[in-house]
C-alpha cells in the first residue's frame, strides 16, 4: 500500500460514462477486471471520488474537460467547474482545467471570458485527438492571455487513443512555437510524448531546453516510466505526477506505490509526486 497522503494527481478525468462514445467506454473499462474502484459511479460522484482519492493518497486532483467527439462534448469546462461545486465541502479537492476546441467555438476569446469567471486554473488541449493544428494566428493570441493571466496550458502529446484522432499533432516538437513565444507560460506535455519513441525523446529534450515546459506521466506504468524516459533524474523538477484516472489504472494507491520500487531516486519521487505540482500549481 502507499504511505503517502501528499500526492497532487495532475491528470484525472471526470464525466459522465453513458454518455461516453463507443470506443472511449472500451478504452476505460479495459482493466475493469481489474480495478479496485467502481469505475463508472466514481467517475461522475463528486464528493465520492474526493473522498475515494483522499483514501488512495492524493490531496488535490486536476480534473480535465474533454470538449471533444470522444465524449460527445459533454464534458466541458462548465462540466467540470459543476463537479467541483458539487463536491460540496470535499470541493478543494479538485482543481478544474478546462477545454478549448477551436473546431467548435467561434470566439474563443470570447469563450475563454466566461471560462475565466468560472475559476479554472488551466486548459487542457486535445490537439491530436480533436484533429487540429494548435499553431494558428487564434490560438496564439488565446495562449497569450493565458500567459498574461497566469493560467497552465497543458496539452495531449504522443499517438491517440482515439478512434478519428491524428498522431501527428501528439508531436512535441509541433508546441515549441509556443514554449519558444511565451517563455513564461507554463505548458505540459501531457503523457510525455506515449506511444513512439521519437516523440518520447522529444518530450525530454523541450523540458530540458525550456525552462517553462514539463512533462506529465498520465497513462505510464509504473514500471514502464524510466524505460520511456531514461534520463528522468536528470530532469526530475520538470516532471508532474499524472494517473489519467480511470484509464490504465488498476489500483491508484498501487500505482503510487510502484513508482516507488520503479528506481527513481526518493529525492525524485517527492519532486514527481508533490513538490512540482505545488510549485506549478503555487499551492503553498
Ligand atoms: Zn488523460
Amino acid at each position: 500500500m502507499n504511505s503517502r497522503s501528499d500526492v497532487i494527481d495532475f491528470h484525472v478525468h471526470v464525466g459522465d460514462f453513458r454518455r461516453l462514445r463507443a470506443d472511449i467506454q472500451r478504452l476505460l473499462l479495459q482493466l475493469k477486471a481489474e480495478q479496485d474502484f467502481n469505475l463508472e459511479e466514481l467517475i461522475s460522484r463528486p464528493k465520492e471520488l474526493a473522498r475515494y482519492l483522499r483514501r488512495e493518497g492524493v490531496e488535490k486532483a486536476v480534473i480535465l474537460a474533454e470538449d471533444g467527439p470522444g465524449t460527445n462534448y459533454h464534458i466541458t469546462t462548465e462540466f467540470v467547474c459543476d463537479f467541483r461545486d458539487a463536491a460540496a465541502e470535499e470541493a478543494g479537492m479538485f482543481i478544474p482545467f478546462g477545454c478549448m476546441n477551436p473546431t467548435y467555438t467561434s470566439n474563443i476569446i470570447e469563450k475563454y471570458e466566461s471560462d475565466l469567471s468560472r475559476g479554472i486554473r488551466g486548459y487542457k488541449l486535445y490537439p491530436a485527438d480533436h484533429n487540429y493544428h494548435p499553431i494558428t494566428d487564434e490560438l496564439m493570441r488565446f495562449y497569450e492571455r493565458l500567459d498574461s493571466d497566469g493560467l497552465i496550458l497543458m496539452f495531449h502529446t504522443g499517438t491517440t487513443g482515439q478512434d478519428d484522432g491524428i498522431d501527428e499533432y501528439g508531436d512535441p516538437a509541433i508546441f515549441r512555437p509556443i514554449l519558444e513565444s511565451f517563455p513564461s507560460l507554463k505548458v505540459v506535455m501531457a503523457h510525455a510524448g506515449k506511444g513512439k519513441p521519437a516523440y518520447c525523446k522529444e518530450a525530454e529534450i523541450c523540458a530540458l531546453q525550456y525552462a517553462n515546459c514539463y512533462l506529465d506521466t498520465a497513462f505510464i506504468a509504473a514500471d514502464k516510466l524510466l524505460a520511456y524516459q531514461p534520463n528522468l533524474e536528470r530532469f526530475s523538477h520538470k516532471i508532474l505526477f499524472g494517473s489519467d484516472w480511470p484509464a490504465g489504472v488498476r489500483s491508484l494507491s498501487g500505482h503510487i506505490a510502484a513508482l516507488g520500487r520503479s528506481g527513481i531516486s526518493s529525492q525524485s519521487l517527492d519532486r514527481i509526486l508533490s513538490a512540482n505540482a505545488r510549485r506549478v500549481l503555487q499551492l503553498n
